[in-house]
């Protein structure tokens, strides 16, 4: 797949990266739309050294399922919808309690920042399939996303 890869200060290109393999627990999203926002110019501005260099970028991501790990449930290859900004484990007390922007996994305490596609994780600047451990949001009128952020 092609994906929009952060290569050095104030620079991004077009690189090819071989096709993700989804762990059990993961979905393959065919990504149908991504957002360009103030925080993706900002993390292209942190300068030659951010750890970030060499990650494929994309945080406000919209998709359809084209693969589905052998314990995801409640998905169906096809299905459309934009992709959770947070990571989180969907297990925790904070998850379980509905406010997975704490999670104590994806947003341990003393952390910046919970962790998001394309902060960290692989983004969803690819022209072919984003990786992997992403949450789905079903739409209000199951209309497949055809733009994100
Ligand atoms: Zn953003
Ligand atoms: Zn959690």
């Amino acid at each position: 797949m092609r994906a929009v890869t952060y290569v050095r200060n104030e620079t991004v290109e077009v690189q090819e990266k071989p096709k993700p393999e989804i762990q059990p627990d993961e979905i393959l999203l065919k990504v149908t739309g991504a957002g360009v926002c103030h925080s993706d110019l900002a993390i292209i501005n942190l300068g030659d050294d951010s750890p970030l260099i060499g990650s494929t970028l994309g945080h406000e991501v919209a998709g359809t399922v084209a693969e589905l790990g052998d314990q995801v449930s409640g998905w169906q290859v096809g299905e459309a919808g934009p992709v959770s900004l947070i990571l989180s484990c969907g297990q925790c007390r904070e998850c379980l309690a509905g406010r997975d922007n704490n999670c104590e996994v994806a947003y341990p305490r003393g952390a910046l920042a919970p962790r998001s596609p394309g902060i960290g994780s692989p983004g969803g600047w690819p022209t072919g399939c984003a990786p992997g451990r992403v949450r789905l949001v079903r739409g209000r009128d199951g209309a497949p996303p055809a733009s994100a952020g």
